[in-house]
């Protein structure tokens, strides 16, 4: 470890950030793969100059650094104990177009799928596509050579680097292009006229030609490499492409270093600038024609016979995916193409400017398959419904990813590329051995290109997993060489791989290897251990072999596992880190930051690391867990969009509530989590508590006196409360025993607004804050629903928890849990619902009721969640059942512009929202493409919370909504998000029933 004084001291010399505390370490000890090594320090270097500057201090100290970008390897890349270097904070400038001449060039830390945005502008693309688009940066695609499904038509990222910026290891500038050979000769005369006195560059040229140029070395390379016809090869450094260019091959490609570095994995130089080529947009029309099978054998066998139509994809799904996904809700609607049960689908992509041409093509390739025998059903998607298609085949990950318990899919040999002439006997011989080993794997992917992904399950927390580990590796690699393939078609060799190079290139080329590092490298600075002299495959992992799983007593339920299995369904995938071009809410802290350490990842490594290592009784009480969970907003948005489902609100929560019993809560804590009795108090004198808060100097010292933000605005209090107008309005329910335990209930039909005909009775769930603050929502949502014909019943419910939840109170959110559950159990169901107005209280039903209650509850609180709707929900289901009609709503033409709740998107969908909002027959609803509003409960008023919240809302939400006219009706379900929208904006959003009411006839 260095010392940190000469740290701190490195720290001083650097524009950006150097950490060397433990929470930061911690965070880049993982990547996406099984390992982890605690790095030195993380720096986030802000100039080429502090790169230098980390350079050369690596050099000189005698550590290393670990480039990085996103952090998405599977391959333990970028774990190691050196400095990491981060830079996809702040290098991610897209920095020149040309489009005449097809290249763009770019900073290492620009993600693939936002280049393209920018390159569709100018009718252009970036070809290479990993499954991890929307957050792997262009530099770790270039450090892994990644490519993706359409890698059959645009090759991988090599083939598109043309040129690169970089810092070699003594810390001088370098630029790698094409050499022609007029300019390679004088490079290396001139290297060889320096003798003594050769830069690093000087004797990088040297060697390289040295090694290049011997006869003995050509053969070596030439036999040993996987076989040329494999397009997708990462084993080891690319000796053999540098040997396909002049002058070691007569007419081959021009002489370019951009070969090596491609694949080099941060071991030989640093790059600060990419330049790549790329291609004009692809043809319009997309047809997928899904060919069935009655087994994998057969879709390989047929594999080839599609490649002859030249598809930009040809994908498996095998039948455990098919199987798993008829149970899930979200693919069961993918699966509208798929007829009986197939043994494999492979999904054939033809593109062309006319779908004639592409039904012409599919036809054709159904005859040819059909003659050989191959293949029962063929159907061709097209438009919209392809994106299903592709939902379903990238099912397969999703789903192993969310095993519960120790058991995991592991990447350990997911990644070999043979000639997809070989890929029916070799994925035979795979299966045999796999079985032979007891295991068994789903198999999907890049048929096409010779590359099935394959990852086992195992437990690697056991001696037995880790010995299967090991053993399932070296099996496959023996099979690997059999076949002349690549042990990587694009996840690259990192330290998973590494220690098989040798035998995949043999002895005599590995040696060459070692000697390109060592000459690239002397000084062992650029990520070490990797590719080359890698430590053997079963060390430096995540999980300890004979590890045990501590016993965690917790409020919360974690399903059929502990929090701490939970927090490791983390696999460190990197969704989290999508920005806000690709939508969707997850994470938002970090889109807003682009922090590594506010993602959801760094919160479930945090606590995984904690919950594992720590010597103290209780094992939350760790500062370090509340600093990285400080900035989750609990918008929920991980528990609907991480592939492995990791709630990290949920996980905030029990953490809170575990962390407040050695440390007590503090007041602001206690008086959100009171927000209810707080407001009952106020409600009182509404007048003085509204003078207070609408007159600036008074809010900002109540604020400042509470831990707001002074200029945060705070809701005001209604005139009076929504019970108060119901004991005034509503008429008590004649007969309250005829509902069992429910003591107080109103039938408002005499409110005079009904429209006579009662079709259902609903009960109507009144949270706090449509008791306190928004009443008038509340009163609407009555009338409304009298109006379309429900009679309402409101119940004398306890609060929903969701204030005492978001703070951690749990104990006091767990008693309210209890009552309602108690309370309503008998008397709802599907011909009685709950329905409530207000998201994130209602949603409570559904989402921590049941993981929260007494154990003697859970059955109730399941059986009563599902007959708990949000009113859009309620309302969409009326609709479908055709008892609301639009003849009630006006015709009048508008525009409503909906920003989704954060929990409504992740425990419902927009699907209801939208359809609702769509009743009067000429509105037009268009969703937001917003995530978080940034205020998320309490979060947005407290006082070091308030820049970030308007960071959040700044970067869809409130651009979006300034940019409408003032005739733009703004919907809004959430209060928190109807008052973010106020302060950012100066608009007033409405809730949907508001809208609706509004638009009676
Ligand atoms: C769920 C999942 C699916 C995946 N699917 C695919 C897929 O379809 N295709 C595919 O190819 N890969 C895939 N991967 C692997 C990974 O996402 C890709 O390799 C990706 O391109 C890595 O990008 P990154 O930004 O995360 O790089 P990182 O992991 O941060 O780095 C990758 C390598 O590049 C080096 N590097 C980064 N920046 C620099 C720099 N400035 N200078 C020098 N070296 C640098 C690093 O040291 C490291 O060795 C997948 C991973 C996951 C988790
Ligand atoms: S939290 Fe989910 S999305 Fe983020 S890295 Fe972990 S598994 Fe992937
Ligand atoms: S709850 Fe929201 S803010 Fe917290 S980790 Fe999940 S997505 Fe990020």
């Amino acid at each position: 470890m260095t010392n940190p004084t000469i740290l701190s001291q490195l720290a001083s010399q650097l524009e950006g950030e150097l950490h060397y505390d433990t929470v930061m370490r911690t965070l880049y000890a993982t990547d996406a793969s099984a390992y982890r090594e605690m790095p030195q320090a993380v720096a986030l270097p802000k100039t080429i100059e502090d790169i230098r500057k980390l350079i050369n201090f690596a050099r000189e100290n005698k550590t290393s650094i670990i480039p990085r970008t996103a952090g998405t390897s599977l391959a333990g890349q970028v774990v190691g104990n050196g400095i990491v270097v981060d830079v996809s904070k702040n290098f991610t400038k897209i920095l020149e177009v040309n489009k005449e001449e097809h290249w763009v060039r770019v900073q290492p830390g620009v993600v693939r799928d936002v280049l393209n945005i920018e390159l569709k502008k100018h009718g252009l693309f970036f070809g290479p596509e990993t499954s991890t688009a929307n957050r792997a940066m262009i530099g770790g695609m270039v450090g892994n050579n990644s490519c993706g499904s359409n890698s059959v038509v645009y090759g991988s990222t090599r083939d598109h680097l043309m040129e690169v910026k970089a810092i070699l290891a003594d810390g001088t500038d370098v630029v790698f292009k094409n050499d022609d050979l007029t300019t390679f000769n004088h490079l290396l005369q001139s290297a060889q006229r320096k003798n003594g006195s050769a830069t690093l560059l000087d004797k990088i040229y040297l060697k390289t030609n040295e090694v290049l140029s011997n006869e003995t070395n050509q053969a070596e390379i030439r036999n040993e490499f996987p076989k040329p016809s494999i397009e997708r090869r990462n084993t080891g450094y690319a000796l053999d492409m540098l040997l396909n260019c002049e002058p070691y091959t007569e007419g081959g490609k021009p002489f370019n270093f951009c070969e090596l570095i491609a694949g080099s994995e941060g071991t030989l130089c640093f790059l600060t600038e990419i330049k790549l080529h790329v291609n004009d947009l692809p043809p319009k029309e997309i047809g997928l024609v899904c060919v069935h099978f009655n087994d994998v054998q057969e879709s390989l066998k047929a594999n080839l016979i599609a490649l002859k139509y030249k598809p930009s994809a040809s994908e498996l799904m095998d039948h455990y995916i098919l199987e798993c996904t008829k149970a899930s809700v979200e693919h069961s609607q993918n699966r509208f193409f798929v007829q009986g049960d197939p043994g494999a689908i492979l999904v054939v992509e033809l593109r062309s400017d006319s779908k004639a041409t592409i039904e012409q093509q599919a036809k054709e390739m159904e005859a040819e398959m059909r003659a050989a025998g191959l293949g029962y059903h063929f159907p061709v998607v097209f438009g919209e419904d392809t994106k299903k298609v592709w939902n379903l085949r990238k099912a397969g990950l999703g789903l192993l990813s969310n095993l519960p318990g120790d058991e995991k899919a592991v990447a350990v040999i997911e990644d070999t590329a043979v000639d997809v002439n070989d890929l029916p006997d070799f994925i035979r011989e795979f299966n045999e051995i796999l079985s032979a080993n007891n295991m068994y794997s789903v198999h999907y992917a890049h048929a096409g290109s010779g590359e099935i992904h394959l990852r086992p399950i195992i437990n690697l927390k056991t001696v037995e997993g880790n010995k299967q580990f090991r053993l399932i590796a070296e099996q496959i690699a023996t099979l690997v060489k059999k076949y002349k393939g690549s042990l990587s078609g694009e996840h690259g060799d990192g330290r998973l791989r590494g220690e098989f190079i040798k035998q995949m290139v043999g002895d005599h080329n590995y040696e060459l290897m070692k000697e390109v590092k060592r000459t690239w490298d002397p000084y062992n600075v650029f990520n070490p251990n990797k590719i080359v002299d890698t430590p053997p495959m079963d060390t430096f992992l995540r999980y300890t072999p004979g590890q045990q799983t501590p016993e965690f007593k917790t409020t919360f339920r974690f399903h059929d596992q502990d929090i701490l299995q939970h927090a490791e369904q983390c696999n460190g995938s990197g969704d989290c880190r999508k920005t806000p071009a690709s939508g969707g809410t997850m994470c938002p802290s970090y889109m807003a930051t682009r922090n590594e350490k506010e993602t959801t990842r760094a919160r479930a490594n945090i606590l995984r690391e904690f919950l594992t290592h720590s010597d103290k009784a209780n094992r939350f009480n760790h500062e370090e867990i509340k600093e990285v969970f400080d900035l989750c907003l609990a918008c929920k948005g991980c528990k609907g969009e991480c592939p492995s489902n990791v709630d990290v609100a949920k996980l905030k929560m029990e953490f809170l509530h575990q962390y407040y019993k050695e440390n007590g809560v503090p007041l602001r804590s206690r008086m959100v989590g009171n927000f209810s009795s707080l407001s009952k108090v106020a409600s009182y004198v509404p007048w003085a508590y509204n003078f207070i808060f609408e007159t600036p100097a008074l809010r900002k010292i109540a604020n400042t006196v509470v831990g707001f933000h002074p200029d945060r605005t705070m809701p005001l209090l209604s005139n009076t409360t929504f019970k108060k107008w119901a004991n005034k309005n509503l008429t008590p329910n004649p007969s309250p025993a005829e509902r069992g335990t429910i003591t107080q209930t109103k039938s408002p039909l005499s409110t005079g607004e009904g429209s006579g005909v009662r079709l259902k009775q609903v009960f109507l769930f009144i949270d706090e804050f449509t008791n306190y603050n928004d009443v008038e929502i509340g009163i609407t949502t009555v009338k409304l629903l009298n109006r379309l014909g429900y009679e309402v019943i409101i119940p004398n419910h306890a609060e929903s928890g969701r204030p005492q939840l978001s703070k951690g109170l749990l104990d006091d959110a767990k008693k309210l849990a209890n009552q309602n559950v108690s309370l309503l159990k008998d008397v709802i169901n599907s011909e009685t619902p709950l329905i409530g107005i207000e998201p994130s209280a209602i949603l409570t039903f559904r989402d921590e009721y049941p993981d929260l209650v007494n154990d003697d509850l859970v059955d109730a609180a399941k059986a009563l969640a599902k007959n708990v709707f949000m009113i859009e929900e309620f309302l969409a289901k009326e609709i479908d059942a055709k008892r609301i009609s639009k003849k009630v709503f006006t015709t009048e033409k508008r525009l409503v512009k909906l920003h989704g709740h954060c929990q409504q998107k992740a425990l419902s969908s927009l699907v209801p929202a939208k359809k609702t909002l769509s009743l009067p027959e000429n509105y037009e609803v268009q969703i937001i493409p917003s995530g978080c509003c940034g205020m998320a409960g309490s979060f947005g008023y407290e006082k070091e919370h308030f820049e970030l919240s308007n960071q959040v809302g700044e970067l869809v939400l409130f651009p979006t909504i300034r940019k409408q006219g003032e005739d733009v009706i703004i919907a809004a379900s959430g209060t928190s998000c109807r008052h973010q929208i106020h302060d950012g904006t100066g608009r007033t959003a409405k809730h949907a029933v508001e809208i609706l009411y509004e638009a009676l006839v």
